[in-house]
C-alpha cells in the first residue's frame, strides 16, 4: 500500500441550468443538456405547473463535481458561468 498525505482528488463537471416556474416562482434545477439544449418542459415540484425551462431559464454553470477516491460526490463548485441568451 502507498502512503500519501494528501489525498488525491478526482473532478468530473456537470452542466446544469436553473428556471423559475412562472406559476409560483420557485426555481427549478436541471441538467443544461436536458433544459437548455433540448428545451424540454419541466413540472415545478412545488405547484406542478408545466412549463419550458429555457423560456424561464435565469442561469447556467457548469459546476466542479470533487469525487472521493471511491467515486462518491464529495464537494461541488461553481467551474465556469454559461451565458443564456435573454
Ligand atoms: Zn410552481
Amino acid at each position: 500500500m502507498i502512503m500519501s498525505t494528501s489525498e488525491s482528488e478526482d473532478v468530473t463537471f456537470f452542466d446544469m441550468a436553473v428556471a423559475v416556474c412562472p406559476e409560483c416562482g420557485t426555481p427549478i434545477a436541471e441538467s443544461g443538456w436536458y433544459g437548455m439544449d433540448m428545451e424540454s418542459d419541466v413540472e415545478c415540484y412545488d405547484c406542478g405547473n408545466v412549463f419550458n425551462m429555457k423560456k424561464n431559464a435565469t442561469d447556467r454553470a457548469t459546476l466542479t463535481v470533487v469525487l472521493s477516491k471511491n467515486n462518491k460526490i464529495k464537494r461541488i463548485g461553481v467551474e465556469e458561468k454559461i451565458d443564456i441568451e435573454e
